[in-house]
């Protein structure tokens, strides 16, 4: 049996080559930018004022001083004239600041008259003007790979960028096997269950940018596995659920070795989702999850989805651990390595008292996976772990 890092590093051999597609801004967020842009113009392209007031000379700008007002700048329309000695130009948010001043003194420190302004305060020192490209120049450049959040957005769209290339949406085909299985809303007959494990991994996959693929429900027998491994084509990882132990049903890998599966490894030393396999299908990688429905997402956690990252550019590595303190003891860690489903509280890491790994309300209910090495010894309430983060 392969350690969970080893499974991990044969996933990310395996990673499908995605390849690069070009989208409109809008349709951006989300993705992997796989190409450097470069801003298109200056932000701002003027020196532009901050607040609405009065531009006109800083070196004039004394309490007490008095000022002709000769125009007005607003965003969007600029003041065509020059700002003289002893002269203001009523400017607003925005709106690029006249030639000839270099300070604006702020609505609240004037009283006006007529044409006439008075400085009824000191106006400090700060001049009120974002310079030009003040907050990026023509020419910065927005590093890739990169996955663009909102802000990225609304940079992108500053910098009049409007279509960007990214990585290619990796195409997840979702095979769950069994025949005591049946999708939810219809009528189960009395030995059989809800498919749930579909659902979770394509909810999972889909909010990492991925598009899911879920294909029919796969019955125990050779001749169903096979149409639906048929099905499978043209994705760009095949996942399946359940038959991977090395019960009489169990069929997934039997099957995918008669189509040919290159096998990679089988087994790994963690717990939940000891069954795991994966290997290559002609070009397609493939990966078989336990059909235990905390197994399957557990797994999709700490195996698929940094797959899928490492597949999208965003870099070959585990899924970001964090560390809390343990609100109560646990007992020493067997040889697997141990996700456990846990809660954060206020005292740390409330860890679930039964682990079965059937359990999807002790799942629903977690919001941390405490990850025990395999040996760990005994915890007490205080000690710091690592946990991933639901
Ligand atoms: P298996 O790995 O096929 O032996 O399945 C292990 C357990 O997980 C059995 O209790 C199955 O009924 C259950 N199971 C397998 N696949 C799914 C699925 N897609 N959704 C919900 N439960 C499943
Ligand atoms: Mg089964």
């Amino acid at each position: 049996m392969i350690s969970v890092a080893e499974a991990r590093a044969a996933l990310f051999a395996l990673a499908p080559d995605l390849g690069d597609e070009t989208v409109p801004l809008a349709e951006a967020a989300g993705r992997v930018l796989s190409a450097p842009v470069a801003a298109r113009r200056d932000q701002p392209p003027f020196a532009a004022s901050a607040m609405d007031g009065y531009a006109l000379k800083g070196v004039e700008a004394d309490e007490h001083a008095q000022f002709k007002v000769i125009g007005e700048a607003a965003a969007g329309h600029g003041f065509e004239g020059r700002v003289g000695a002893g002269q203001a130009v009523r400017i607003f948010t925005g709106a690029p600041v006249p030639e000839g001043a270099d300070f604006v003194v702020i609505q609240e420190d004037t009283s006006r008259a007529g044409d006439v302004i008075t400085l009824i305060s000191a106006p400090g020192s700060g001049s009120n003007i974002r310079p030009a490209a003040g907050d990026f120049a023509a020419g910065t450049v927005l590093d890739a790979p990169r996955l663009l959040r909102a802000a990225d957005i609304a940079l992108l769209a500053a910098m009049n960028v409007d279509r960007v290339t990214v990585r290619r949406k990796p195409v997840v085909a979702l095979i769950s096997t069994g025949d005591e299985l049946v999708m939810p809303g219809e009528a189960p007959g009395p030995d059989q269950i809800i498919v749930s494990n579909t659902f979770g991994l394509a909810a999972l996959l889909e909010a990492a940018g991925c598009t899911a693929r879920m294909l029919p429900i796969a019955r125990d027998t050779r001749d169903s596995l096979r149409t639906v491994f048929d099905l499978a084509r043209g994705a760009d990882l095949i996942v399946t659920i359940g038959g991977a132990s090395v019960g009489d049903h169990d069929l997934v890998a039997d099957v995918a070795a008669e189509l040919g599966m290159e096998q990679s490894f089988y087994k790994v030393a963690m717990r939940p989702g000891k069954p795991l396999m994966a290997g290559r299908l002609g070009d397609t990688p493939m990966v078989g999850l336990p059909g235990n429905p905390v197994s399957a997402m557990v797994c999709g956690h700490v195996f698929v989805l940094p797959m899928l990252r490492a597949a999208l550019g965003l870099g070959a590595s585990a899924p970001e651990a964090r560390s809390a303190p343990l609100a109560h003891p646990l007992p020493e860690n067997g040889p697997r390595e141990h996700y456990m489903r846990a809660k954060i509280g206020p005292q740390g890491l409330d860890v679930a008292d039964n682990q079965d790994s059937s359990l999807l309300t002790v799942l629903a209910r977690a919001d941390a996976l405490v990850i025990r090495p395999p040996h760990d010894p005994a915890r007490a309430a205080g000690d710091v772990v690592r946990y991933l983060p639901l």
